[in-house]
């Protein structure tokens, strides 16, 4: 959806100078084709398998990314209950969106039995035992799976690796038989699923395929000893090109291939992408502020930092970066650096740049998720401007902060 057309980069139709000029700088700008897209090659890939794909709202929680997933019936895997506000004001169904996360307050649990949600992915037995006394209180009964961990190695960044033994995230999928018995005495809960979730950005999904397995045999056990589970939960985690050469998965062809594996097991499949509907639809635009030589580097000063993407500083996360004006001629070798006072403050170091002069825009790319989500006030920044485009048109969907939105709140 990203692409350059007479040497100026567009979305869809619109030339993102256009944007950058109007709006200012740092800004999202996310593609809704390139959404749809992506949520719909996992909707249609299922076919006529009973499913639900629950688009993660942490990847990118923006109301108007929700509001159009919700328009096509996604479902959605939320996290906290500012999640569960977002979907619900966004017009999201409660009614398909799942509860995940290792530490739930009671007043989220509580939030989410009186908006009807349809599951909670638990990961402790604390927690179902809070749950259960939460829904007995409100005279409901809820729904819960156990978020199993299946040991096997995501191969990805160890900060998102979720699925090893010792991760603080799941329950050991050995220990999971027991827990699922001892639940049955609790009267307010009833186990529906098993859900798992081994990580994120996995570019060969063979692990996810292997959980997949691990967990149908769990399915089975419980099955036989009578519980009846109808639903398995296979988490997100699908990984995306980040730079010039990576090869991702297909989203299609790894839903096929998770077909194969649960084959007619006659349960309701969940899914929980989030990265590969979101990531590729959004660039962040940033102007160049400055040029600076050192003895041993050179540096592009923009007006992005790492309080507005932070992945390259917190994984070393590699984005392409380039000019909205396709340049032509030399280019150099730089740091792409931020404004903020920290050294850890780069979108791109080492790059080969295009020689783009101060006043200039550069686009950077996939940053539709976990861009603005992890973007914060730090020294006093306010948080730049969200736009959607959609064909030809675009409009703000978040307005820039203002320096009275950094002390909402506060007193002298
Ligand atoms: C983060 C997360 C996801 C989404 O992961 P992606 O890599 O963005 O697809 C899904 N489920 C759970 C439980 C998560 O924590």
């Amino acid at each position: 959806m990203f692409h350059y057309l007479n040497g100026r980069l567009h979305c869809e139709q619109v030339d993102l100078e256009e944007i950058a000029a109007s709006v200012g700088t740092p800004c999202y700008v996310y593609s809704a084709q390139s959404i749809l897209d992506a949520w719909r090659s996992y909707d249609e890939a299922f076919g006529d398998l009973p499913h639900l794909v629950c688009y993660a709202v942490k990847a990118n929680s923006s109301l108007a990314v929700l509001a159009m997933l919700a328009r096509l019936g996604s479902g959605f895997d939320i996290v906290s209950g500012g999640e569960l506000f977002r979907v619900m004001k966004a017009g999201g169904d409660p009614g398909k969106t799942v509860f995940s996360g290792v530490g739930k307050t009671t007043a989220e649990i509580e939030l989410a039995l009186r908006s009807g949600i349809r599951n909670f992915n638990c990961e402790s037995e604390g927690e179902l035992v809070e749950i259960n006394s939460i829904a007995g209180r409100l005279g409901v009964t809820a729904q819960f799976s156990l978020r199993v961990n299946p040991d096997v190695d995501a191969v990805t960044h160890p900060y998102i690796s979720t699925g090893l033994r010792d991760h603080k995230f799941g329950i050991d999928i050995a220990a999971a038989v027991d827990m699922y018995r001892r639940a049955r005495t609790l009267l307010h809960i009833r186990a529906a699923g098993v859900s798992c979730h081994i990580g994120s950005q996995i570019l060969d999904y063979s692990p996810i395929l292997e959980a997949a397995g691990k967990v149908l045999t769990l399915i089975e056990i419980l099955q036989a000893d009578g519980i009846p589970i109808r639903h398995v939960d296979l988490g997100g985690g699908l990984g995306i090109s980040y730079q010039t050469g990576e090869q991702a998965p297909g989203i299609r062809d790894f839903i096929t291939d998770l077909r194969d594996r649960i084959g007619r097991a006659g349960l309701t499949v969940m899914v929980e992408p989030g990265r590969s509907i979101v990531g590729p639809a959004g660039v962040l635009l940033t102007r160049v502020l400055n040029r600076k030589i050192t003895p041993s580097k050179e540096f592009i000063v923009v007006d992005a930092a790492m309080n507005d993407l932070i992945r390259p500083a917190l994984y070393k996360a590699h984005h392409e970066i380039g000019p909205l004006r396709k340049a032509e001629g030399k280019s150099v070798m730089a740091d792409v650096v931020g404004p903020v006072c920290e050294t850890g403050d780069f979108l791109a170091r080492d790059r080969e740049m295009a020689d783009v002069q101060p006043g200039s825009w550069l686009a950077v790319s996939s940053a539709g998720a976990y861009g603005f989500v992890q973007a914060s006030n730090y020294n006093s920044r306010p948080r730049g401007a969200e736009v959607l485009v959609e064909g030809n048109r675009w409009r703000v969907v978040r307005s820039r902060e203002t320096y009275d939105d950094l002390i909402r709140g506060e007193t002298l």
